[in-house]
């Protein structure tokens, strides 16, 4: 896994505590890395953060932060590019 150390804290898994990856959002309005939230799902039917009752079928995909997830990683891309490029 490549270390993506400073990435923005609301991009934040509290399962996993890396950047989103592939985020889903509970009907109690908390956000997780999909496999992440499916695995604590699997064993406990709550949500990791509030502790409410979650159901695989409360899961649904969290658009807004994905869509921040990836223009983060573009903006990141880009950055890198313009550094190697100033290198020449
Ligand atoms: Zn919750």
């Amino acid at each position: 896994m490549v270390p993506e150390a400073d990435f923005p804290r609301h991009l934040e898994c509290p399962i996993t505590l890396g950047i989103f990856h592939d985020p889903m959002i509970t009907k109690c309005g908390h956000t997780f890395s999909s496999a992440a939230l499916f695995k604590h799902i699997e064993k406990q039917k709550f949500c990791p953060t509030c502790k409410k009752s979650v159901a695989f079928e409360d899961i649904v995909p969290n658009i807004a932060i994905r869509e921040q997830v990836e223009a983060f990683r573009s903006k990141k891309a880009a950055a890198a590019k313009k550094k190697l490029e100033a290198m020449k």
